[in-house]
């Protein structure tokens, strides 16, 4: 009994340690700073939701990226990297969120701050210093003082595709004027609420003055990805959310295995 509990620990180390290799071998492919990860969530907190990530696993999670030498950039960084304005690091990953939950602040900034690494929070200045559990503006400023960039995620999170025109400028216009005041400086990135976009939006963001956008289409950005559609690799809660994690993060692979093209 006691060696087939031993035979069974050592295959379920062997397979970790698989599992494990493998993804720093496709976080190796990423290193040639052709490829960005773009990673999203949106809640850091012990909390039963698919939207939260348990503080211990996002510490893992961050840990994983720091240890593997990923370097995080920022929404205009990628941008000018796509553009070949500048040169990215090697293993560019950007971290972002969307929604502005107060847990931002309290969980996942000190760990981010731990693990020397930055982030962008897609935000909805309507909620902002208005419900408890969204952040302050006080908090936002902090936030940017210390390696966080502030972008928007729409002034009152409608499925804009269910809008008429003149309140999808409505929303993207009036959350990026807001966002300005408020911070004092541009606000030319986007994450649409919900993932949903047609071209049709894209075209208003970009008449606008918005740079890009973020969907919830998953994929690796690179040079062959829309600015107003840019993918990212959505990380929720699960019973398994470690290993999700890992497999997410490989997934880019599978795509081109299966024939997956940019649009
Ligand atoms: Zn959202």
């Amino acid at each position: 009994m006691k060696k087939i509990f031993l035979i069974a620990l050592i295959v379920i180390g062997l397979s970790f340690y698989h599992s494990q290799a493998q993804n720093l071998d496709e976080i190796a492919e990423i290193a040639d700073g052709s490829k960005i990860l773009v990673l999203n969530y949106h809640q850091v907190a012990n909390s039963s939701t698919y939207l939260a990530v348990p503080i211990s696993d996002f510490d893992a999670q961050m840990k994983f990226l720091a240890d593997s030498g990923c370097v995080t950039i920022t929404p205009d960084e990628l941008y000018a990297g796509l553009n070949g304005e500048i040169e990215l690091p090697p293993k560019p990953v950007l971290i972002t969120f969307d929604d502005g939950y107060i847990d931002n602040y309290t969980n996942a900034f000190p760990i981010l701050k731990k693990y020397g690494l930055r982030a962008t929070i897609f935000i909805i200045p309507s909620f902002t210093s208005v419900y408890p559990n969204y952040m302050t503006w006080e908090q936002l400023k902090e936030l940017e003082a210390n390696g966080i960039t502030i972008e928007s995620h729409t002034l009152t999170h409608p499925k804009l595709e269910e809008l008429p025109d003149d309140e999808i400028r409505n929303e993207l216009l009036n959350s990026k004027n807001l966002l300005e005041e408020q911070l004092g400086h541009p606000i030319e990135f986007l994450a649409y609420p919900t993932g949903t976009y047609n071209l049709h939006i894209a075209g208003i963001a970009q008449d606008l003055g918005y740079k890009g956008a973020f969907t919830i289409k998953y994929g690796v950005v690179d040079k062959g990805s829309n600015f107003f559609a840019l993918e990212r690799v959505p990380i929720f809660h699960s019973p398994t959310t470690m290993k999700d994690f890992y497999e997410r993060i490989a997934w880019r692979q599978s795509f081109e295995e299966f024939g997956w093209k940019k649009r």
